[in-house]
């Protein structure tokens, strides 16, 4: 499958066209970046280890009934996917308590929700991505209520999913944000990533951070901490 044009550029991956108009080819950078771009840095490898975390984890999705974008994997940094339009929404998922959650209700982080909870933001990078709720979607018609009805159920069941494979790899599923887009159909699917980059892991047992939040935070050990993800799951 052959590049065309580049599409477009995010903050941690470039997308470009293909033959086929249906489909796109993903490609994910070293660049990291937090605090809506504030802070920037490059972890040299990230972008094959979020390649290959997130076709993994979508391919475990694929198998539990969610559709996602998924086709292939090129090469280690590049992913052919279904070409959606991106529903204009961040979807966090969350179960532990962490990040603007435990600051806005003011608990500590670590407290177990009693149960799952959902929260939309509307994807704005000038806005800063505010939070909005089921009102705001349908006054602004980001999406219809059976579209939201069906995000909401694939994201409890991607959460069941995800939740129960992590642990038998020792990690704890904190929280992490999905996205969604239509196809040209106008079926609802799984699209973006799902990577250390935008979820929440703990070590099971210890409770050590294995994602980003060790490069928000200052903690040192990023690339290590992405790599055990990857080798826990993936044995590599
Ligand atoms: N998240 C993300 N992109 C965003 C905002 C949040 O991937 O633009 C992820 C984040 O990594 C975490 C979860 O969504 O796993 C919840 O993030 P939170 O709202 O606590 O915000 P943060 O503390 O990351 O600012």
């Amino acid at each position: 499958m052959l590049k065309k044009n580049q599409l477009y550029e995010g903050k941690a991956k470039k997308v470009f066209a293909v033959d086929d108009g249906d489909l796109l080819i993903v490609e994910y950078k070293d660049d990291v970046t937090a605090g809506n771009g504030v802070k920037k840095s490059v972890i040299t490898g990230k972008g094959v280890i979020n390649n290959r975390i997130t076709n993994h984890l979508m391919q475990i999705l694929e198998k539990a009934g969610v559709p996602t974008h998924f086709v292939k994997e090129l090469s280690p940094s590049e992913t052919l996917v279904k070409l959606v339009k991106i529903i204009p929404l961040e979807v966090i998922v969350r179960n532990i308590a962490a990040g603007s959650l435990a600051k806005r209700l003011g608990l500590e982080e670590g407290t177990p929700l009693s149960k799952t909870v959902l929260e939309y933001c509307y994807k704005d990078d000038a806005l800063g991505d505010p939070m909005v709720n089921d009102y705001h979607i349908a006054a602004m018609g980001w999406a219809s209520s059976e579209e939201l009805e069906k995000i909401a159920a694939y994201s409890f069941k991607i959460n069941e999913t995800l939740s129960e494979h992590l642990k038998e790899a020792g990690v704890r599923l904190i929280d992490f944000k999905l996205e969604f887009g239509r196809l040209p159909c106008g079926d609802v699917i799984l699209a973006d990533e799902i990577s250390p980059d935008t979820c929440r892991f703990w070590d099971l047992k210890t409770g050590e951070k294995l994602d980003k939040d060790r490069f928000r935070l200052d903690l040192g050990g990023v690339n290590e901490a992405y790599n055990e993800v990857l080798k826990r799951l993936l044995g590599c």
